[in-house]
């Protein structure tokens, strides 16, 4: 096992707080409902606009819930054999909720990467 290990999971569970790389108090984002990235942090002043993690977990989340949405899908046409109007409503509502429930935890898991193997940008 390396060293970074316990590191990766540390930022793992940091992940689910959306805050702030260094002091992990400060808000990452400018509201509970918004995905924009605060300037800078509020309570240790890091200058957050200097990580981006641009398209990478929205890129990320749809190579993954689409790995794993599709076959759920084929599963239950085979299985229960739903009117197509099931299928409409139940993925629609799975992947909106699995995509904004998640999405936050990963920016600000990739932010958290970025600060801790590039911290000088
Ligand atoms: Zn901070």
């Amino acid at each position: 096992m390396s060293n970074s290990s316990p590191l990766f999971w540390q930022d793992l569970q940091h992940a689910f707080s959306c805050t702030c790389p260094r002091c992990r108090q400060g808000a990452l984002y400018v509201s509970r409902f918004s995905f924009t990235v605060r300037d800078t942090c509020p309570i240790c002043g890091l200058a957050l606009s200097r990580h981006d993690a641009a398209d990478g977990p929205a890129v990320f989340l749809i190579f993954v819930l689409g790995f794993l949405l599709v076959p759920m899908a084929l599963v239950m046409e085979f299985a229960l054999m739903p009117p197509l109007w099931v299928h409409a409503v139940v993925w629609t509502v799975v992947a909106l909720g699995l995509t904004l429930g998640t999405l936050k935890p990963l920016k600000t898991f990739i932010l958290a990467l970025q600060y801790r193997h590039r911290p000088e940008t």
